[in-house]
């Protein structure tokens, strides 16, 4: 496969590449285990000395194929599939610190990052200093410490549609000797990818508009390959020095610049387990086959929506990047030119009473949990997803207690304004 081809290409193409006489589309591997021939044969899988499936929590196929068609669309070297996006941000973080580390990250960020990162990794003794991503890099780079062993960021952060200057992480993290960790998960790889800029390692929450029918939880890892591990060997000795668990074999010694994901593979699926399931990956192939017809559609309807808002009396504020005079305007114009995403949030003048009452009487746009999918739906952060955060950290999160998280499907955009017009009008 020539991962050369163009985004909308790979979207199809990319991934399975059937042998003669293989099922022409991608065939669920639905199988725990795999057959050898030999105890030998098996013993070196085990040993890492042979590159092969033997257990489905490790590796699947059918998975493997479809982080491969991800891996070309960002651009990367390598790719996994996990259970959701939380476990690929997770991995992600985990794969490169233990207790006593410390990791710097964007304030602005989904929730359930959010929590991952300020109390669960915590309770591991991974501290996290959060930052203003807008912030100068003097500033930011204030947070580093000695022990700090990576930099996070949200493309577009959820729900806020701030914009990352990616080459700002990306520059900030490399003078600090760390890889720059952007989760790609509202641009999508068609909208922008973050390696392009100096990123090292994209997630992705698979759920969202690259399943983009609401059908699958799941999560994608993927590693440029350029980061030099062996440049900081005494910061990454889980990738740089023998591991116990594998009879002292060295990931960046043995597996080169696929050591990344192949840590993540053969330590930390092996002792983790948040695998994708491979009927959930075949159904994230489908949604991948259409991503690139799927995303200008929901860039096109959202600004329509975003201008629509932006013109009405009963509205308080629009954010969407892809607005002329929108604070992050210049910042998407560089890193995402042919639009952002779908989402956008906007306040109702009367404020959070207001934004609830407006939303009971939506009719097309449905209050759902998620975002990022073909049907028009909507959330009020404040009283679901972010919930848990007391009113400082969502301020600080980027959220209003009025904000209305507005996540535009691909249906015809009259009939998405007329539904905002009929309930701002009940
Ligand atoms: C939804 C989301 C996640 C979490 O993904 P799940 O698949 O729900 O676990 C992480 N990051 C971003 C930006 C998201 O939108």
């Amino acid at each position: 496969m020539n991962n050369n081809f163009k985004r909308e290409t790979l979207c199809v193409q990319a991934g399975w590449q059937p042998k003669n006489g293989e099922p022409r589309v991608l065939p669920i591997y639905q199988s725990t285990t795999f057959k050898y021939e030999t105890s030998e044969e098996m013993a070196k899988l085990f040993d890492l000395e042979k590159d092969g499936y033997f257990y489905t929590r490790l590796q699947n196929p059918t998975n493997d194929a479809v982080a491969a068609k991800i891996a070309a669309l960002e651009g990367g070297n390598s790719a996994i599939l996990t259970s959701s996006g939380q476990a690929a941000n997770f991995f992600a973080v985990f794969n490169i610190c233990e207790a006593g580390d410390h990791i710097v990250s964007a304030t602005s960020i989904y929730g359930g990052t959010y929590n991952l990162l300020s109390v669960t990794l915590k309770k591991l003794g991974i501290d996290c200093t959060f930052i203003d991503q807008d912030a100068s890099e003097e500033e930011i780079e204030r947070a580093f410490r000695p022990n700090t062993k990576l930099l996070f960021g949200e493309t577009l952060s959820n729900p806020g549609v701030m914009v990352l200057d990616i080459e700002k992480f990306a520059r900030i993290a490399h003078r600090q000797g760390v890889p720059l960790i952007v989760d790609n998960t509202f641009a999508t790889p068609i909208n922008c990818r973050p390696f392009e800029w100096g990123a090292d390692i994209v997630t992705h929450s698979t759920t969202k508009y690259m399943d983009g029918h609401a059908t699958c939880v799941g999560g994608c890892v993927v590693d440029s390959g350029h980061f030099d591990w062996e440049a900081h060997a005494d910061k990454y000795p889980g990738l740089c020095q023998p591991d116990a668990s594998y009879h002292g074999l060295t990931y960046t010694k043995t597996f080169g610049d696929k050591a990344y994901i192949t840590k993540i593979t053969s330590q930390l699926m092996r002792d983790l387990g948040a695998i994708q399931s491979p009927e959930n990956a075949f159904l994230l192939n489908l949604g991948l086959e259409t991503l690139h017809l799927r995303m200008p559609r929901h860039c096109q309807n959202a600004l329509a929506v975003a201008k629509w808002l932006e013109a009405c009396d009963r509205v308080a504020w629009v954010n969407y990047p892809d607005l002329e005079g929108n604070k992050y305007h210049d910042l998407a114009k560089k890193y995402l030119p042919n639009g952002s995403c779908g989402v956008l949030s906007f306040g109702l003048k009367g404020g959070r009473e207001v934004a609830i009452r407006f939303m009971d009487h939506l009719k097309l746009a449905a209050i759902v949990t998620h975002v990022a999918d073909a049907r028009t739906c909507v959330l009020h952060p404040a009283s679901h997803t972010h919930r848990q955060l007391s009113d400082e950290q969502l301020r600080e999160a980027g959220i209003a207690p009025d904000l209305i998280r507005f996540s535009t499907g691909i249906e015809n955009v009259e009939d998405i304004i007329a539904d905002i017009d009929q309930a701002l009008k009940a």
